[in-house]
Parts: C-alpha cells; structure tokens; sequence
C-alpha cells in the first residue's frame, strides 16, 4: 500500500510530490497530460524566474522533469474511480489498480472551448480562455465574455476591473447568475477579423470587439471525488485550512479548489497540502 497518491501532475501535484518526497515520503503522481497548458502555447510571463516569457507546455514539462529527476514516481495514465477502502483509498486507472493511505486530488479544472468558426483562428489573437491571465492586456478595450454561469462571473469579476466596456454573450443559454453587464443572449455564428478579432457575429447582427474572453461551463475534473460524496460548492472541491476535503485522507488543491486559477496559486497550494499531508500521515 501506498502512503499517498496525488492524482494530476500539474504545478499543484508536482509541486505537492516535490516536498512530499523531500520529506521522505514517496508519493505516486499519476496524471493524464499536461493538465491546463497542455496542447497550448500560450506563453507564460506572469510566473516568477523566467526572465523571458515561456511557452506554459514547456513550464509545466519542466515540472514533471524536476520532480523525476528527484525520483518522484510518476506514471501517465487516466484515473477512472476513486474508493474509499478498508483502510485509505482505491484508486483504478484505465490499467491498473493502486491502495494508498492519502489521496491528493491536483486534478485541475478543464476550460471549456468553442465550436465556432474562427475560434482556433484566434485563439491568442484577441480571443483568450483566461481573463486572469490576459485580462491585462486589454485595458479600457471593448470586451466580450462568453458564459452563463459562475465561472463567467468570476472571470467578469477581474475583466470589470481593466475595462468600463464588457458584455456578457450567452451564447443562446440562459444566463444563470447575476451580473450588471450588458448581456447580448443571441447564438454566436462566427468570430471574424483580419489578423486580430474584430467581431463576433451573431444570428442577430455583428458586435464589433478588441478581445473576447471565453468562460463557459468548467465542468472540473471532480466527478470521481463526487462518488465519494465530497462537498463541492460552485464546482470547486471544498476544503478545510488544511487542504483536506469532508473526507478524512482526501486532500485537493490548485484550480481544482477554485480561487485564482494561476499557476502561482497551484504551486502554493500543492506546498500546503504536502505539509498537511505529512503531518496527517505522521500523526
Ligand atoms: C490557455 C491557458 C493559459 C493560461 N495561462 C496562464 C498564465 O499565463 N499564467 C498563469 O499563472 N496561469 C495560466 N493558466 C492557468 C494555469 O494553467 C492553471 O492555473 C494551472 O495549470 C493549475 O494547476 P493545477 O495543477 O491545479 O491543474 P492542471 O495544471 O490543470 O493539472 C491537472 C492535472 O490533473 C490531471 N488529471 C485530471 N483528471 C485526471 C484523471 N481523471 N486522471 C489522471 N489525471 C488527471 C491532468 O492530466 C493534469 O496532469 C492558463 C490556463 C490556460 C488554459
């Protein structure tokens, strides 16, 4: 039996098994990709150390090398369900099966995309899955977001701060929080421009736009934290000053536990929950 499994090898669970381990505990990461910046490469320049920005694929590789070179066993594979079992946790991949004493859930959140033409045209040229991250750069600009729910509010949130001119698109979906925006409801046709995005087009007319700002859905990767009966609030994992969830042993941190959603914050959260992890299992 293992003493502790941290499932996701994002900044949160590597930065989790790189203290972990340096404490003398061998935690087995297991994780499915790169997580949030996987297939992306979006740069990255609001990370401390990196005196030029650098692509988030490779920031997050370097991680996972960081932590092997320490001889932290890590393993590719996508976790399936999670048990509670006579003593600690089952947790079943696709291939095989693992009993550990503790569980850290690091499993990031999945940003939702678009189907609509002209989004991969551009995506990072005036369209962008982050509002935190590049919120920034589109200061005092015409803004839209596009979501429903509470994660568009949260993104809304840091948006109004950098621009006085931001709607709400739907998307043709019911909006189902409360926002002061001007909220556009019409089905968004396309997304059009010459090199950067200069409207969105609808199956009511074109809006002109300097940056679109996606926030749709985030269906999180909780849903086999949910078959233990985890209390999760406005799709992120609830947890306690120590990083644990309602269960004992289970612990969670980085975007799956809502907050900024910034590599930062993940790292500090995984550097937490080792510390509470090793006192939990040295208790
Ligand atoms: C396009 C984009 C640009 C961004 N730019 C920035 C930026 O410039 N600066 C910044 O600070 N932040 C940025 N972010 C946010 C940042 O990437 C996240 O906040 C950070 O990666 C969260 O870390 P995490 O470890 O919690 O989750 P993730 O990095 O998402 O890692 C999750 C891990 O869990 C694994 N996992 C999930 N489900 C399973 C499963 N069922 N079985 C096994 N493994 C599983 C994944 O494979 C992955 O290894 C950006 C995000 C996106 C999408």
């Amino acid at each position: 039996m293992k003493k502790i499994i941290i499932i996701g090898y994002g900044p949160a669970g590597v930065s989790a098994a790189l203290y972990l381990k340096r404490a003398g505990l061998n935690p087995l990461v297991i994780g499915k990709d790169l997580g949030a910046l996987d297939g992306y490469s979006d740069l990255v320049e609001n990370y401390y150390g990196f005196s030029e920005p650098i692509e988030g694929r490779k920031l997050i590789q370097s991680g996972v090398v960081q932590a092997k070179n320490l001889g932290v066993e890590i393993i590719t594979d996508s976790v399936i369900s999670l048990k509670q079992g006579e003593k600690g946790f089952i947790v079943t991949t696709t291939t095989n099966q693992y009993a550990s004493e503790a569980v850290l859930l690091a499993t990031g959140k999945t940003r939702q995309t678009l189907n609509i033409p002209g989004f991969k045209k551009f995506r990072g040229k005036g369209i962008s899955l982050c509002a935190t991250c590049d919120g920034y750069f589109y200061r005092r600009k015409k803004l839209a977001i596009v979501g429903c729910g509470a994660y568009m509010q949260h993104e809304l949130e840091y948006l109004n701060r950098v621009s006085k001119d931001v709607t709400v698109f739907t998307h043709g979906h019911e909006l189902t929080c409360t926002v002061e925006n001007d909220v556009n409801t019409a089905k968004i046709i396309r997304f059009i421009g010459d090199e950067k995005i200069s409207h969105i087009v609808t199956d009511q007319g074109e809006v002109p736009v300097d940056g679109v700002f996606i926030a749709l859905g985030v269906p999180s990767s909780i849903d086999f934290a949910s078959q233990l009966g985890v209390i999760v609030e406005k799709n992120n994992i609830s947890v306690d000053e120590n990083y644990q969830t309602n269960i004992e042993g289970l612990f969670a941190a980085g975007d799956i536990i809502g907050g900024k959603l910034q590599i930062a914050k993940a790292v500090y959260d995984g550097m937490q929950a080792a510390d509470s992890i090793y006192s939990y299992l040295n208790k």
